[in-house]
């Protein structure tokens, strides 16, 4: 059984119409708005409509209908704000840098000359690699 809404949940407030928007579209299942506080010019985010926590405990429906709208909206804002690339993000959990508690995708446009960086990458052992590949894949 699907847990409730908090009632403070922001973004179901913004779905439901109770706290103002820039609204960019709406369907049945998914909702897209702009972030309020912007990566890049055209920075939109895509939620689902019904109110779960992450990726990992959303229906798999609404996951597949948020993509497709992800993907959609990404051609049309590329185009609205003249970008150079897309990146695509669903950030899970704090610790993942997570801040509202309400699955989103952001959809965030690039410019060639933006200077925002890549995240760096670690060093890691070729054996560590394969301990890990086993690992997940000991768990499908
Ligand atoms: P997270 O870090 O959880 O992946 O991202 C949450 C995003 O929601 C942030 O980029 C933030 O700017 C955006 N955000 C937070 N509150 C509001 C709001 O009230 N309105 C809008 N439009 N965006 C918000
Ligand atoms: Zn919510």
């Amino acid at each position: 059984m699907a847990k409730e809404a908090p009632v403070n949940c922001i973004f179901c407030k913004i779905i439901k119409g109770e706290i103002p928007c820039q609204k960019i579209y709406e369907n049945g299942t998914t909702f897209a708005f702009l972030d309020i506080s912007p990566i890049n010019k055209g920075h939109t985010l895509v939620v689902p409509k019904h109110h779960c926590e992450d990726i990992m405990s959303a229906p798999e429906k609404e996951l597949q209908d948020l993509i497709v709208v992800t993907k959609k909206l990404s051609v049309l804002i590329m185009e609205a704000v003249s970008a150079d690339g897309i990146n695509i993000g669903i950030n899970n959990k704090p610790a993942a840098g997570q801040v509202v508690m309400h699955t989103h995708a952001h959809i965030i446009p690039r410019f060639s000359n933006d200077g925002l960086k890549h995240w760096p990458k670690i060093d890691i052992s070729n054996e560590e690699m394969v301990l890990i590949q086993q690992k997940i894949v000991s768990l499908l």
